[in-house]
């Protein structure tokens, strides 16, 4: 278990964003994988938009949501509970489905499509195309803080980063919303976003900064929009 993941969420810096407002926001459901790691960290976060998080446990609970976040903690022990659980198929059906998703750290390993230092018996969704190697940017003593400028979001971010994955490789369908430099071979990205799919090597959850969760409530919202508007096209 990763040591920093139990302290308290950092002072409220930068600004804060207001509650979701949206009227579809009251019927929102986002879970939370609560296998491992930064859970309530990341219900904590939604709960200072205005939200409910949902515990996913089990796969009748993901039959429910209409978004998921999978935290930080050890992508190796997540993958076995959700194994274990069995979540696998139901998790890689709702993926492929388009299901939005958000990972932060050990969750951007589960959702990448190739992970290099993982266990060979390691789990991951291919749920947005980019290759990750696990524990690059120095083990636990190595972690670090930094601000970050986050594409759309305004006032840097600031980023935890607890034995953190590098993105080695991006996708020609992947955004990337933030890097960081100073790195052989040029800027390593740090948040990515495919489609609904967003991931961030680092641990905004363990900040009381909102707004990467908010722009995933966005892209869930909008999501839910969709569908809303597909079924009564259907009609
Ligand atoms: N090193 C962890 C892993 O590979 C990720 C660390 C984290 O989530 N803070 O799963």
């Amino acid at each position: 278990m990763v040591a920093d993941m139990s302290r308290a969420t950092l002072g409220a810096e930068k600004a804060d964003p207001a509650p979701v407002s949206h009227a579809l926001s009251a019927s929102l459901s986002i879970g939370v994988l609560a296998l491992q790691g930064a859970v309530r960290e990341h219900l904590g976060a939604l709960d200072r938009l205005g939200l409910r998080g949902v515990e996913v446990r089990h796969p009748d609970h993901l039959a429910g949501v209409d978004g998921l976040i999978i935290p930080g903690g050890e992508s190796t022990a997540i993958s076995m509970l959700i194994e274990s659980a069995g979540l696998r198929e139901a998790l890689a059906e709702r993926l492929d489905g388009g299901m939005p998703a958000f990972g932060t750290c050990a969750g951007m390993i589960l959702l990448a499509t190739d992970v290099a230092d993982g266990r060979p018996d390691q789990h991951f969704f291919a749920a947005i195309d980019i290759g990750v190697r696990r524990n690059a940017f120095g083990r636990q003593v190595d972690s670090f803080e930094t601000d970050l400028a986050v594409e759309g979001l305004g006032a840097p971010l600031h980023g935890v980063f607890i034995r953190a994955p590098i993105v080695e490789r991006v996708g020609p369908g992947v955004e990337v919303l933030a890097s960081l430099d100073g790195f052989e071979g040029g800027p390593r990205p740090v948040v990515c976003r495919q489609g609904r799919v967003l991931v961030a090597a680092f641990h905004p959850e363990l900040t009381t900064d909102t707004r990467l969760h908010r722009l995933f409530v966005t892209a869930v919202m909008e999501a839910k929009g969709d569908e809303g508007s597909a079924t009564a096209g259907a009609r």
